[in-house]
């Protein structure tokens, strides 16, 4: 079955508060189980932009204040300063700076690093009224890197979004790696592999990956390599579908049906129906179908990233139901 290139680990920005430092305002850090276990498997760069503008811990609450003129600054209402141009001059000479990223996962809700959800008020008194929206560092992140995944500690708490994020990161990874040798053989069997993924995330964009393939010949490695590309990231774009993604199930169990029998059968068809309800995830009847396609030595399904689009030490079955769209 599939094997990750331990030698090209996928490369992630991290907010350095989360298990890398205690550099919150108040001299406290988190202690976050999902990182924790990413560390084997991924390179994290853990970043701090309050501390690296200079800022110390523990340090006054800031937060995000829009203007008269629209335009937000970042204030600390006991002192009154304002670090509004240190930190855009930070975030815009952090994006030129990071060269080749992978990924980001960024606090939640911070007015530096988060992604969502932040709080933008109205003034720097009490009681302010506030309205959401993204912090200065982590606002300029999703401009720059819009192609790479990019979440929130707070919504990879929930286990679909967890297993979008981790998806796109490796699938993606698995594309640049080829880049470097833009081998037309390699993207083709890049492109075999990721087929029933790709399936469940966006059949009609899996149709147009096919067609750039199916005109290769007359175009120029980069030029198929650009539009690959172009269109692999619109396919990972949005969540795998249920719908598709039971598509893909039926399919796999049509490979080997004739060949089992009538109860193992029914039992396969009952836990696709428990995923259609919602009653367990996709795993279940994902890893029940991978054991037949060894069993049965099935060559078009053995090496389908389908089964495993991410180290499978990774899945942690826990859902917080928060941070959902
Ligand atoms: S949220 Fe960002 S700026 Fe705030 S402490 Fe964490 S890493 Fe530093």
């Amino acid at each position: 079955m599939r094997k990750f290139n331990e030698n090209k680990k996928p490369v992630i920005v991290v907010s350095k508060c989360l298990n890398f430092d205690k550099c919150r305002y108040n001299g406290d850090g988190d202690n976050n189980k999902f990182i924790d276990k990413l560390k084997n498997h991924v390179i994290f760069k853990p970043i701090c932009p309050e501390v690296e503008i200079g800022l110390p811990t523990p340090r006054k609450p800031i937060r995000l204040v829009r203007d008269d003129n629209d335009i937000v600054k970042l204030l600390q209402p006991k002192t009154g300063n304002d670090y509004s141009k240190l930190m855009y001059e930070y975030a815009d000479s952090l994006c030129e700076n990071l060269g080749e990223i992978d990924g980001f996962i960024l606090k939640s809700r911070s007015p530096s690093c988060g992604i969502k959800d932040v709080k933008i008020y109205e003034g720097l008194e009490k009681g302010a009224m506030s309205k959401k929206g993204k912090g200065i560092v982590g606002g300029r992140i999703v401009e720059y890197y819009g192609n790479v995944p990019i979440e929130d500690d707070g919504r990879l708490k929930n286990f679909k979004i967890r297993e979008d994020f981790l998806t796109k990161l490796y699938t993606l990874k698995g594309f640049k790696n080829l880049k470097e040798e833009k081998s037309l053989e390699k993207l083709r069997d890049f492109h075999t592999n990721n087929k029933l993924l790709l399936m469940s995330y966006h059949a009609g964009k899996l149709s147009e990956l096919g067609k750039i393939l199916g005109r290769a010949s007359k175009e120029t490695r980069e030029e198929t390599y650009f539009d690959y590309e172009d269109c692999l990231v619109k396919a990972l774009s949005r969540s795998s579908r249920y719908k598709s993604n039971i598509n893909v199930l039926n399919r796999c169990l049509g490979y080997f049906s004739k060949d089992i029998s009538n109860d193992e059968r029914k039992f396969i068809l009952e836990l696709i129906n428990s995923f259609k309800d919602k009653r367990i995830p996709l795993s279940v009847p994902m890893n029940v179908i991978k054991s037949y396609v060894i069993r049965f030595n099935i060559k078009n399904l053995m090496n389908q990233s389908f089964f495993e689009p991410y180290p499978s030490t990774l899945i942690e079955v826990t859902d917080s139901g928060k941070g959902r769209e």
